[in-house]
């Protein structure tokens, strides 16, 4: 029976949560300590398929600032973050950009784009 223990970061209060193995409950875990059903679908999440929001910076020339702000455009699974942070630090942009514009289309084959946080021109 798999079991873990886990701080729930999908708010600031940050509830101490045990998720427990159990094919019969729906999502195949029972979550306990969750103080709200947010932290109940993160506890699942977290053992079934963990995925984050990556924010960082790329190289950019031609603009006010020497890096560019980006973040995914989604979440992506938590095992590939370290392979797109390879593709990220080997990218470099020339300015303009505009917030929201892609930077790098369909990372890894995630189905996720990494885009521009902010405008820099
Ligand atoms: S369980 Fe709910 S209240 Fe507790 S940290 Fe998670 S989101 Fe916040």
């Amino acid at each position: 029976m798999k079991k873990r223990e886990m701080i729930c970061i999908a708010c600031p209060i940050g509830c101490h949560l045990e998720v427990i193995e159990d094919k019969t409950s729906e999502g195949g875990y029972i979550v306990k300590g969750a103080t709200c059903k947010r932290g109940e679908v993160y506890g699942v999440k977290e053992m079934s398929n963990p995925t984050r929001l990556l924010t960082s910076t790329v190289k950019i020339s031609g603009g006010s600032l020497k890096r560019l702000p980006v973040r995914t455009s989604s979440d992506i699974p938590k095992n590939r973050i370290f392979d797109c942070m390879k593709l990220i630090n080997a990218v470099e942009v020339e300015a303009p950009i505009e917030m929201g514009d892609v930077i790098i289309e369909d990372i890894l084959g995630t189905g996720v784009d990494i885009i521009a946080s902010r405008s820099l021109h």
